[in-house]
């Protein structure tokens, strides 16, 4: 028995929300007294693939085959899946992204197992097996019993530690018995987001939306971000309006994320919008209506006019940055 967790990587580097999901896998295998089996598919080098010791995982497959290299749902669900029966596995982690999310439910109808997405507790094994999740975009928790023999947690990235050692841990590099059937969809092209720090993985993002009146004024919005180091993201009738690309939208119908530091600028609070932010460590809004709802959900606000009170923030975060260079 064991739990089996995939290791997911973009050009043969393993992501944050990856680590995550492998020190999960890595307490629920401590928890139950069973093996963290991670599985890192596509090419990944042996020398990366080993780090994932340090993070938890007791032994890693290798999956390596070129047409691995960009991600193929179906075949990744197959080989998963394959590894699961395998090694025969109580429980497969993934953590919940855009992979994640395309892979685990697949995974969950092989192995005819029960699945759990959106997942932010460990299991309650005390009477069962009790997982907690969010519910309504974030606005409610709850707490599902898994019955099957197998179970599929899809856990929420940012939201369970990590803690690395001096483990090591053996590579076996296996065939997941994959045929060319198994590739009924490829990857034409990829276009990356050109924002320099992914918004997924940034400890820090700085948001605008409509109340920043259009794109020539986002270098406020930008100026702050490269100050801090930070990640810029924005309200759906932003994107919507093309002022700024799709792939910086968040709440509800956009992206989801979980910085240690969300700063949001002329955006309202839209139950939407903060779907896809209020679960951010620490929330600055900075709105000129005192009323705005996003005010209720900051920890930290300021009523202003975003024209007079952005420059003073950026030439402060930038004194800041250069006393620390
Ligand atoms: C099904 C559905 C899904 C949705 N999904 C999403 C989603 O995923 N993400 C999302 O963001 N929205 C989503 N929305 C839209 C959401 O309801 C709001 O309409 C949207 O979030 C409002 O965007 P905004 O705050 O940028 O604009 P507005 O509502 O127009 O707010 C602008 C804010 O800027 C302030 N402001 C104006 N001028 C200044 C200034 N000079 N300085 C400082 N502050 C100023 C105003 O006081 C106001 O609070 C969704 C709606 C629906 C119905």
């Amino acid at each position: 028995m064991s739990i089996i967790v995939f290791a997911e990587s973009t050009d043969g580097n393993f992501k944050k929300s990856t680590l995550e999901a492998v020190a999960y896998a890595a307490e629920v295998a401590k928890n139950t007294s069973t093996n963290c089996v991670a599985v890192s598919i596509g090419n990944v080098d042996d020398s990366k693939a080993s780090e994932l010791a340090k993070f938890g995982a007791d032994k890693i497959v290798s999956i390596k085959n070129d047409k691995l290299i960009g991600f193929v749902a179906e075949a990744y669900a197959k080989a998963l899946a394959n590894i699961a029966s395998q090694e025969n596995a109580t429980v497969i982690v993934v953590s919940n992204t855009y992979s994640g999310k395309a892979i685990a439910p697949r995974v969950a109808a092989k192995l005819k197992a029960g699945i759990v997405s959106g997942v932010i507790s460990y299991p309650d094994t005390s009477n069962g097996f009790k997982i907690r999740k969010t519910v309504f975009s974030g606005k409610a928790f709850a707490d599902v019993n898994i019955t099957t023999a197998a179970k599929v947690l899809a856990i929420t990235p940012n939201t369970f530690n990590t803690i690395e050692n001096n483990k090591t841990a053996n590579i076996i590099s296996v065939d997941a018995g994959l045929t060319d059937s198994d590739f009924i969809t490829h990857s034409v092209e990829i276009s990356r987001a050109s924002g320099k720090i992914p918004l997924t993985e940034a400890e820090i993002v700085v948001s605008g939306g409509r109340g920043l009146k259009g794109p020539e004024n986002w270098g406020l919005i930008e100026n702050l971000a490269e100050a801090l180091g930070a990640a810029t993201a924005c309200s759906k009738p932003v994107s919507d309006m093309h002022w700024r690309p799709h792939s910086e939208h968040v709440g509800q119908t956009g992206i989801t994320i979980k910085p240690n530091l969300y700063i949001a600028v002329g955006i309202s609070g839209a139950i939407q919008h903060l779907a896809g932010v209020s679960s951010s460590k620490v929330i600055v809004a900075i709105n000129k209506d005192p009323e705005a709802p996003f005010f209720k959900a900051a920890d930290y606000g300021i009523v202003g006019d975003a024209f007079e009170v952005m420059p003073k923030i950026i030439e402060a975060a930038k004194k800041l940055k250069a006393q620390h260079a």
